[in-house]
């Protein structure tokens, strides 16, 4: 293929990118968005393969089909509720790939450079490697996290803003050996403690946050992975991997500070982690009587009721109760009542995640609105339905400064005048705190997997 051909495909292949991340933008546009993220790569893919050498050729094509039967199997295999895991996974591989593609480029005696050329080509290899290893090492600790394979909780090790410290200075002085001992070939001995040195990094930056801030974390790993992939690209001289790698970290880093101040948390607190931990005071207890409802008792406060608010969480995930949701929505609109859903940013395990949910199910869009679009209208509802969330929906959130969630907006659906929480225990959310919502005088549990009431729920509807 020629260069011209190659830098064509190329251009188109962004220009698709950027097509597809406008169109991710909205719900309505976001299958349109995915076919054109889709086609940009196989375009990139296909234009990458075909300006490699001949000779190559058949280390790319089992390179291709290999990776390609993984990720296949991979999403085929995926339940929804484990695709936080998935894209936390991903990252690691990107992260993993900047760092092999660092020590290749080290490695190779093939390219002749010197001068400002070959410090700046070392120092797109020592960064690449540096962000390649902290993707790394944070995203598989990201991802143990989310997969519950290791505690959600915040591990704060004594001084711990001094280890970063120590950590972020070894990182600059070893630059600068790796600098002047590239000369003699011995660059790979710093190199090789200052990979170290960022998966360090990375784990403990990641072991540090608490449940409540993964989704923080989850995007701005989204962001670092990107700059890793423009990093690679810069060590490759490929033009088109610069550009994607910086639409990625760009729309990444957007994402936290959006993350950031839906949860009103300052990035820098998060990053540095431990947030809302450090008072150490006691939180509240909570104190009150559960009172239990049954699937026909909902339904007839469903029935009796005017204006309803839905609020979904990732129990919703878990139990696929949304096609059983959406089934109850459309009977309820059918008899003239006003239904809304009402999402929280951080609702589920991933940005959107509520939204995905709901789409699948073809729940209308124009009823469903964002936090700050309903916060102030639940004076006026009569009935909500809490369906598998719990943090998104904790008042200690906003009346106890001890709470690991403390200062975070929540939906304040106590201020409405009946609320359903259905969920299958007493069993604390992610962020692992008691919710005194469960016991409030206006609050009835409905008990259950969600699904299977949801659908109790509806028989005795339709009777
Ligand atoms: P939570 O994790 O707070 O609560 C979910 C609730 O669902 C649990 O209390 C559980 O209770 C219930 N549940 C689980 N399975 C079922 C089921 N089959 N049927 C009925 N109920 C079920 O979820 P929220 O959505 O309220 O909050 C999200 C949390 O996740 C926040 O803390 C957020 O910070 C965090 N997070 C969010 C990310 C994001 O990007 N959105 C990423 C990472 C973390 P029980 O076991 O009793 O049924």
């Amino acid at each position: 293929m020629t260069h011209s051909l190659v830098a064509m495909s190329y251009i188109v292949a962004t220009i698709l990118f950027i097509l597809s991340l406008s169109g991710l933008s909205n719900q309505e546009s976001a299958r349109k968005g995915n076919y054109y993220g889709m086609l940009g790569m196989a375009i990139a893919i296909a234009a990458t393969t075909l300006s490699a050498a001949v000779s190559a050729y058949a280390l790319l094509i089992v390179g291709l089909l290999v990776g390609g039967s993984i990720g296949a199997r991979a999403a085929l295999k995926v339940e929804m509720t484990q695709m936080p895991e998935l894209v936390a996974i991903m990252h690691s591989l990107v992260g993993m790939a900047a760092v092999l593609v660092g020590y290749a480029n080290f490695m190779d005696n093939t390219v002749v450079i010197d001068g400002v050329e070959k410090t700046i080509h070392e120092l797109e290899i020592y960064l690449g490697i540096l962000i390649g290893a902290v993707t790394f090492s944070g995203s598989v600790i990201a991802f143990c996290k989310l997969s519950e394979r290791i505690s959600g909780k915040p591990m704060l090790l004594p001084g711990r803003h001094w280890f970063n410290l120590f950590l972020l200075i070894a990182s600059i002085v070893l630059a600068g050996f790796f600098l002047q001992q590239t000369e003699n070939g011995s660059g790979l001995i710093p190199l090789s403690i200052m990979t170290f040195v960022a998966l360090v990094f990375g784990v403990h930056m990641v072991m540090a946050i608490g449940g409540a801030d993964m989704p923080v974390v989850v995007s701005m790993l989204n962001s670092y992975s990107g700059w890793a992939a423009a990093a690679t690209g810069f060590m490759l001289s490929n033009d088109l991997l610069i550009v994607t790698g910086a639409l990625v970290g760009s729309s990444g880093a957007i994402l936290s500070y959006i993350m950031c101040r839906a949860m009103n948390r300052h990035f820098l607190s998060v990053i540095a982690g431990g947030f809302g931990t450090a008072s150490g005071g006691e939180t509240m207890a909570i104190e009150g009587e559960i009172q239990p409802i049954d699937a026909e008792e909902t339904a007839q406060l469903l029935k009796a009721a005017k204006n309803i608010m839905i609020i979904p969480g990732y129990g919703m995930a878990v139990a696929q109760a949304q096609h059983t949701v959406n089934e109850i929505t459309k009977l309820l609109r059918g008899k003239g009542k006003k239904v809304r859903f009402g999402i929280h940013p951080v609702a589920g395990r991933m940005p959107g995640h509520m939204n995905v949910l709901l789409a699948e199910a073809k729940v209308p869009y124009d009823i469903v609105y964002e936090m700050d679009e309903i916060n102030d209208d639940f004076t006026n509802v009569d009935v909500s339905i809490v369906i598998g969330a719990n943090d998104i929906v904790n008042p200690s959130a906003l009346n106890d400064p001890n709470s690991p969630i403390a200062g975070m907006p929540v939906l304040e659906c106590w201020k409405g005048e009946t609320t359903i929480v259905l969920k299958r225990s007493m069993a604390s959310g992610y962020a692992g705190v008691g919710n005194p919502l469960f016991v409030l005088d206006n609050t009835r549990m409905l008990f259950g997997d969600a699904n299977t009431t949801m659908q109790a729920v509806l028989k005795a509807l339709k009777e």
